[in-house]
């Protein structure tokens, strides 16, 4: 029987997370649950949650909760993610969601909780160079724009910058990330699950890392004890 795997990834805005993750849930055939783009497909779709959202977001603020959990608590308990495992991208995103998570799977149920670090002078460049795919979520810089024309090289969606990559709105989602999300690097390594990587450097190279450290966990290897930093 293939064994379930069950990861987090933590960072600040612009330190990569989506990225990484897509990657991770292709290594691993895993899902990526990415809460952010549940959110803004809801929010584009005008369903209840996306009404309730959508000013929330675009002031860069938390959207409460509850929204939140129930919303991962139905992704994470079907299909694929519940067969072969999820990579968790955006959540949890303060103490008490890592704690409604621990109490929707069982007891040490995550396999490895991974802590993208970079610096903040750099997630603020990647940030203003950011540009996404309005339906799939995936991620493009103007550095690195799709093949034709800002058409998404996955699904054929207009890539576009994200309405909440204003100034104000990042200031104050980096801001939540320490107040809020900061915290978590405690809670996980208190629980023994947090591995800290570097997030600098070319995509593919930081994949690797991610990926060896999470190998070394799943083979038995290294559990992660203390931070780890590669
Ligand atoms: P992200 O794509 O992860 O940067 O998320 C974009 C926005 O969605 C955030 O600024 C929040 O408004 C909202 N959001 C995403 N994930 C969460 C979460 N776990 N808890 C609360 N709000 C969230």
């Amino acid at each position: 029987m293939t064994k379930v795997v069950r990861l987090v990834v933590l960072g600040k805005q612009g330190a990569g997370k989506g990225t990484q993750c897509i990657r991770l849930s292709r290594h691993y055939v895993i899902e990526h649950i990415a809460t952010g783009d549940m959110l803004r497909a809801a929010v584009k779709i005008g369903t209840e949650v996306g009404r309730e959202a959508a000013e929330y977001m675009e002031k860069g603020e938390l959207i409460p909760d509850d929204i939140v959990i129930r919303l991962v608590k139905e992704r994470t308990s079907t299909g694929i993610a519940h067969e072969r495992g999820f990579v968790l991208d955006g959540f949890p995103r303060n103490v008490h969601q890592a704690e409604m998570l621990n109490n929707m799977l069982l007891p040490d149920a995550l396999d490895a909780v991974i802590n993208l670090r970079v610096p903040t002078n750099l997630v603020l460049k990647r940030i203003a160079s950011r540009r996404v795919c309005a339906d799939c979520g995936a991620t493009y810089s103007t550095l690195r724009p799709p093949t034709l024309n800002w058409t998404c090289d996955n699904c054929g969606g207009e890539v576009v910058q994200r309405e909440d990559d204003t100034e104000a709105a990042i200031q104050r989602r980096l801001d939540l990330y320490e107040l809020e999300t900061k915290p978590l690097i405690a809670f996980y390594r208190h629980h023994r699950k947090l591995i800290e990587i570097s997030g600098v450097g070319q995509e593919e190279a930081v994949s690797n890392r991610v990926i060896a450290a999470i190998d070394d966990v799943l083979s038995g290897v290294n559990k992660p004890t203390h931070s780890q930093t590669s």
